[in-house]
């Protein structure tokens, strides 16, 4: 049993949609198993949704109905392209139209009443799944497969943290079987919303930005699945990002930790979070690119290949180094736990961690945008600190960027560090601060944000990746 997720431009257009049925129906022949297909909305329409309704919450009534009408087009056009039958085609274009006069009644609630909760936006931001399904269903109809849409709020039950949810597997195993397993019994290829689930109680939630993939790999472990194909508009997980590095290459297999570690400093391919379930299971995961069926892609599952050099090199920009420096910090516990604490309750994540061994700074880097909030809740805590003169100052440095360098091989070969260092020293770039992940898969450099594409196009030919 293989699930498959399309992202938001493999599913973009009409024509893009009807390559998502051929696909399935490839698929489906090659395996003898009609796979579950998990859709993201048509690129751009989550966007559109997201600012009809925060347009609207501002007072706004007209941007919502703009974009409404944009969704009409946009939806219709792709049925027209993609869906034969003009009778199934006729019913479609309805269903569009009612779940987008519902979109606009909602928008107009939110308009009059002045507000919009996290669990409005939950409710509203998943329409665009909801459409994209119908179509895709309708395309897999046309082409000679048996399809069913399936709401993923009928089998992903989530905790009620709107907008950034977290699944509850016990409830979603029991679900994900007794929905889907009849209908691949029966040679139905169930097409399932991506990104969205609903707490227990039936209320709408979603998984985050990008959740879709998370979508997958939930199901396919609730199933289980053999495998999870997750089907992009790239050749698979790269060297480096190709419109830095035009000759990064594709890489062909990778272990869960790499591609984890790739994915969080922006290697956008997969959401954060996706690998979590699969990697419980030992499910092996395909990246893949639905322009190019053919090509082998990325394979990501528990071995780690060997490779001469590193995996890949990724970079993650807009960020801020914020150091807390004073020599009353010599000695006294507790400073790095009041600090940390201090960052939490503002709310903000932290990139990246080091402290100098003379106890005199403690260095971390967090995203440009938290910071002013951080340095305040920092000031606040370390009030009578700073007034005593124990703590000099807190700083803030914006305008840098992490360079991060995945292997997992790294702790048992030396010399990786003195590379990437000399690497960069070659071009003049200066390194503001440095970690090594405590995986060891990983060595965080910070450096200057103006140098950042410079650093990971020279480290990238310093490993000569462009050959592996
Ligand atoms: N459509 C959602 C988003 O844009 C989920 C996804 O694309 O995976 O965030
Ligand atoms: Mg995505």
């Amino acid at each position: 049993m293989i699930v498959m997720k399309f992202g938001g431009t493999s599913v973009g257009s009409g024509e893009r949609i009807a390559n998502v049925a051929r696909i399935t129906a490839q698929t489906t022949e090659r395996t003898g198993t009609p796979p579950v297909v998990v859709l993201s909305a048509m690129s751009g329409v989550t966007d559109s949704l997201l600012r009809a309704a925060r347009t609207a919450a501002s007072g706004d009534g007209i941007s919502f109905r703009t974009i409404r009408q944009e969704l009409q087009a946009k939806h219709e056009q792709a049925i027209a392209t993609c869906v034969t039958d003009p009778e199934h085609a006729r019913g479609l274009r309805a269903e569009v139209s009612t779940l987008l006069n519902w979109l606009e009644n909602i928008c107009q609630s939110v308009q009059t009443l002045g507000e919009l909760t996290p669990r409005g936006l939950d409710i509203l931001s998943g329409l665009g799944e909801r459409l994209c399904v119908r179509i895709a269903a309708a395309a897999m109809l046309s082409q000679g497969l048996k399809a069913q849409t399936v709401e993923a709020t009928e089998l992903i039950v989530t905790d009620s943290n709107f907008g950034n949810a977290s699944p509850l597997f016990e409830e979603t195993t029991a679900r994900v079987r007794a929905r889907l397993l009849p209908l691949i019994q029966a040679g139905i290829v169930p097409v399932v919303t991506g990104f969205i689930g609903a707490t227990a109680d039936g209320v709408p939630t979603t998984l985050g930005r990008g959740g879709s993939d998370y979508s997958a790999t939930i199901i396919g472990r609730c199933l289980p699945a053999d495998e999870v194909w997750v089907w992009t508009d790239v050749d698979g997980v790269m060297t480096a990002d190709p419109r830095i590095v035009p000759e990064a290459r594709t890489l062909p297999s990778i272990s869960y930790a790499e591609m984890a570690e790739l994915a969080f400093f922006g290697a956008k391919v997969l959401h954060p979070k996706t690998m979590q379930p699969v990697v419980q299971a030992n499910i092996p995961l395909r990246v893949l690119n639905s322009s190019r069926p053919d090509h082998p892609g990325t394979l990501v599952g528990n071995e780690i290949t060997e490779l001469p050099a590193i995996k890949g090199i990724t970079a993650i920009r807009d960020l801020s180094v914020v150091s807390v420096e004073g020599l009353g910090m010599l000695g006294v516990p507790g400073i790095a736990g009041r600090v940390f604490s201090a960052v939490a309750r503002s709310g903000a994540s932290i990139l990246m961690i080091t402290q100098s061994s003379s106890e005199q700074t403690i260095t971390f880097v967090l995203r440009s945008v938290d910071t002013p909030a951080v340095v305040q809740a920092i000031d606040k805590e370390f009030e009578l600190e700073l007034m005593r003169g124990d703590i000099d100052q807190v700083h803030a440095q914006s305008n840098v960027a992490i360079i991060a360098v995945v292997d997992a091989g790294m702790p048992g070969k030396p010399g990786i560090a003195a590379r990437v260092f000399s690497a960069l020293a070659d071009k003049g770039i200066n390194i503001l601060s440095i970690a090594q992940g405590s995986s060891a898969f990983n060595l965080s450099l910070v450096v200057n944000q103006a140098d950042v594409d410079e650093g990971v196009r020279a480290i990238h030919k310093q490993f000569n990746l462009d050959q592996v």
